[in-house]
């Protein structure tokens, strides 16, 4: 376990949290989604509440060339005072740290905030230099990290920075430590994991490791006509993916020696082009014919796939079991999640697409941990250690 703000005494202490504030712009700069804002908001407010003065950081998209005005966090400073109901200062400074910030970093009182600009505008933050590093830490008493969707990135202000000041996690990271990595470790059983997505090879070491994990494998999406092929079933106009043939191949022989149960589709809803509206029928998984494409999984798989998910004690969902984002070919995936807001066990979402999908179908809310991470949460069920988790201090065994 990591410690976290309420594992230390924060009261007069000068805090740099490290958000997520990597929100969507339009074309006219303003933010038009503010998930991550209120995602950041009960750290940030339990560590003003508690006395401390909160000195916020951030990246936001990518820019290229050091300061781009495009990139700035201004519009993120006023969403947030907007939804703190009090001041966030703010300086568009290119260098990120200059002597107006430092000066006010310096006064800064308990209960105040500030808002520093995109640390990408200097290419130490990328680059992880310990220059700027110690310059971001010099601000500050305590390093608290709540950027989980940056976390498995070696940069100055998600893991550098921690060579400097002390380090404990956010409430965000908190949550993703505790779904994802402890339900990983020590799953209640039966644990029951479900992939999809379009490619083996994107998720081959995902299912590796789950299937060290888990109890069974539901294998959907793109990637189950892979598993298809390897077998030697005709997949038509399916997504090709050559490479991952063999790997699918390796993958269901060493399922076999296990005696691990690696369920694929029995049946799936094909289409005869890559298009919402084209004509669509379901067949059996093993008599799809030649031009058409699998585009989702079949009422039959998911029906198979349902049962299993409602009778798991953990579920961990990554990977969307159809092209979910056409109407026509979401059901399976539909179906996926509501089994998953139903079962009596842990339900986790991982993964970008997946957890667009649940709150597509407005179940979001009935899920127990729905991953903010997208990379960084495909490397955590993969088992990597996240450098911005990992320069956290632990806590003592109890
Ligand atoms: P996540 O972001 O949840 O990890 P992925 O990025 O791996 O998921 O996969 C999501 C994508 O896979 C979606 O855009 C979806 O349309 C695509 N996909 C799923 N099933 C198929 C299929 N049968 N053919 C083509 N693409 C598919
Ligand atoms: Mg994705």
């Amino acid at each position: 376990m990591k410690k976290t703000v309420r594992d230390v005494d924060v009261d007069g202490k000068k805090v740099i949290v490290r958000c997520d504030f990597n929100v969507p712009l339009d074309g006219e700069g303003r933010i038009t989604d503010e998930t991550r804002i209120v995602g950041a908001l009960p750290t940030i407010v339990y560590l003003l509440d508690h006395g401390a003065a909160v000195i916020l950081l951030s990246h936001l998209g990518r820019p290229k060339d050091g300061a781009d005005p495009k990139y700035s966090l201004k519009p993120v400073a006023d969403a947030l005072a907007a939804r703190l109901g009090r001041p966030v200062w703010f300086r568009s400074a290119p260098a990120v740290i200059d002597d107006a910030v430092r000066a006010e970093a310096a006064s800064l009182k308990s209960g105040e905030a500030m808002l520093l600009e995109n640390t990408r505008f200097r290419k130490e933050e990328t680059a992880n230099d310990p220059v700027f590093s110690k310059d971001l830490a010099s601000l500050a008493d305590l390093f608290v990290n709540d950027a989980f969707g940056s976390a498995h990135r070696a940069h100055a202000s998600t893991a550098g920075i921690a060579a400097y000041l002390p380090a404990v996690s956010g409430f965000l990271i908190e949550k993703e430590v505790k779904f994802l990595g402890e339900t990983l470790q020590n799953p209640a059983r039966p644990f029951v994991a479900v992939l999809g997505g379009a490619k083996v090879a994107d998720k081959i070491k995902v299912i590796e490791r789950l299937l060290d994990k888990a109890d069974a494998l539901l294998i959907g999406g793109g990637m189950a006509y892979t598993f298809l092929k390897a077998r030697g079933y005709e997949i038509g106009a399916t997504i090709q993916d050559e490479t991952g043939i063999g790997l699918a191949a390796s993958l269901m022989e060493r399922a076999k020696e296990k005696g691990f149960e690696l369920l694929q589709p029995i049946d799936v809803k094909a289409g005869r082009t890559f298009d919402n509206d084209t004509e669509s029928a379901c067949y059996d998984s093993d008599a799809i014919p030649a031009d058409w494409m699998g585009l989702d999984i079949g009422p039959k798989t998911a029906a198979l796939f349902a049962e299993r998910i409602r009778g798991a004690a953990t579920v961990l969902w990554n990977g969307p079991m159809g092209v979910f984002e056409m109407p026509n070919f979401a059901r399976g995936t539909e179906v996926v999640a509501e089994a998953m807001a139903e079962t009596r066990g842990v339900s986790i979402v991982g993964g970008g697409d997946s957890a667009s999908a649940v709150e597509q179908f407005g179940l979001a809310d009935r899920m127990s941990h729905i991953s903010t991470g997208g990379g960084a949460s495909l490397e955590f069920i993969e088992g990597k250690v996240l450098p911005g988790i990992a320069v956290l201090e632990d806590r003592e065994a109890e």
